[in-house]
């Protein structure tokens, strides 16, 4: 194993900070795995599951099992992950710019597709060995003006080229689910059975270019704007949020590590057999079906249904109570699905988001992701 350590450029005098990346495996064979933790800065569900990775890597790699390069950053916003304020801890904007981490990543796929054209042939491989070079060429060139665009040009060099990108977040409160590019449900499906999910949501574009979109995104676009050359769909970049925020547990951890090795080894990443797939919990559903139930008024969160339960339209989900007027507010769902996920504060401003259902029926445009 190699440690690295890349570091951010400076907002101040007199301060500095860095990502650490540990390296595994082989980086003669032409395929990579890049796994982070903790976008959000203080989503210590990944943070332990790291943990428990990079002891089950450092094992594969003394067995010779490894078959890809597998780059591990288990702390990856050390920006965020310094934000305190009155004694809370904020880890989804930068407090300077009041951006979110995982928003804004960099576009280049106008420089990529400069780069490759006129050099793309008949070999599926050897355009996607060209087409990595040209986005880790492309990255490393683009221009950088704050610690934040720096943390973001580091954190998306290092996936850029890689065949598997695993970016591990949390929910407030939730169950384990996915979101992933809808061109790639075939090859994220196994890793839904190994993690349980309760949800994939998909989306070709979601808005504000997230770091899983901006990895896998690249490559469909390619696709289109050179459809007379084969380009594979070469990264399968997922945003595996690890259930909610309190979901901290070393049983929980080394199961959702064991479950990431299997899909890896199934994938082919990993030598050996595989675990038998557990079958998948529920199908992927359009990111654009999800629905985020709001809160018209202000008050007191009392759900009345349960993360995993299937929600019919028209349901009462939660009651908002005002204890000044006695006013109590039901929120229905509009449409049929899963519970997966709930805003863990029960105390509630006008506009909140509350909790999430994951229909099948697509019904929103524009920005998928919420800013927050
Ligand atoms: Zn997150």
């Amino acid at each position: 194993m190699q440690t690295r350590k890349h570091p951010l450029l400076s907002q101040a005098i007199g301060t500095h900070r860095e990502v650490v990346s540990f390296h595994f495996g082989p980086t003669d064979r032409g395929r990579k795995v890049y796994i982070q933790a903790a976008l959000h800065a203080d989503e210590a569900p990944g943070l332990l599951v790291a943990h428990y990775l990079k002891q089950l890597l450092t094992k594969l790699h003394v067995e010779g099992r490894l078959h890809a390069e597998v780059v591990l950053v288990p702390v990856c916003n050390p920006i965020g992950l310094g934000q305190w304020l009155d004694h809370s801890h904020i880890g989804r904007f930068e407090l300077a710019s009041a951006e979110n981490f995982n928003r804004h990543y960099p576009d280049v796929v106008d420089e990529v597709a400069a780069a490759i054209d006129g050099k793309l042939g008949a070999d599926e491989s050897a355009n996607a060995r060209l087409i990595r070079a040209a986005l880790v060429a492309a990255l490393r060139v683009h221009p950088v003006k704050s610690e934040l665009a720096s943390l973001r040009q580091t954190l998306f060099t290092l996936a850029a080229d890689a065949d598997v990108v695993l970016d591990l977040h949390c929910d407030s409160e939730a169950l384990m689910h996915l979101y992933a590019g809808s061109p790639l449900w075939d090859r994220v499906e196994p890793l839904a059975r190994y993690l349980g999910a309760a949800a994939t949501l998909l989306e070709t574009v979601s808005g504000d270019h997230p770091f899983d979109e901006a990895c896998s995104r690249t490559w469909w676009l390619l696709r289109e704007r050179f459809a007379a050359f084969p380009i594979p769909l070469g990264c399968v970049s997922v945003t595996v949020e690890l259930r909610g925020e309190a979901d901290v547990s070393t049983a929980r951890a080394t199961d959702d590590a064991d479950a990431i090795i299997a899909y890896l080894t199934q994938q082919g990443f990993i030598g050996g057999v595989a675990p038998l797939m557990p079958a998948l919990l529920h199908d992927a559903t359009p990111l654009a079906g999800s629905e985020a139930i709001e809160a018209p008024v202000s008050g007191v969160v009392d759900y009345l249904r349960e993360l995993g339960e299937v929600i019919r339209a028209g349901d009462a989900v939660a009651n908002v109570i005002d204890p000044i007027t006695g006013q109590v507010t039901v929120l229905k769902a509009s449409t049929d699905g899963v519970l997966y996920a709930r805003n863990a504060r029960r105390f509630v401003h006008t506009g909140m988001r509350i909790c999430k259902i994951a229909g099948k029926v697509p019904f929103r445009t524009g920005n998928l992701l919420s800013a927050r």
